[in-house]
């Protein structure tokens, strides 16, 4: 596109705009503003924080095993 310089980064634009955030995680490039708060994509933060609560609740306590023939 005539116009655009291609890598040009000026420094006068306004704070937060085009600074590139990373994920924390894989290094990709953030461009959500969630993703930017948390430091983390979307695909990395689904990682480290499951939507559900998808671990069973451990209520029972670990079972021991009586040892058998002593
Ligand atoms: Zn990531």
């Amino acid at each position: 596109m005539p116009g655009l310089e291609p890598d040009a980064a000026p420094e006068g634009e306004p704070d937060g705009v085009r600074r590139t955030v990373r994920c924390g995680l894989c290094g990709r490039p953030l461009t959500g503003a969630g993703s930017r708060r948390t430091g983390l994509g979307p695909a990395c933060d689904a990682k480290l924080h499951p939507p559900g609560p998808d671990i069973p609740v451990r209520r029972r306590e670990p079972e021991q095993d009586t040892l058998p023939g002593l």
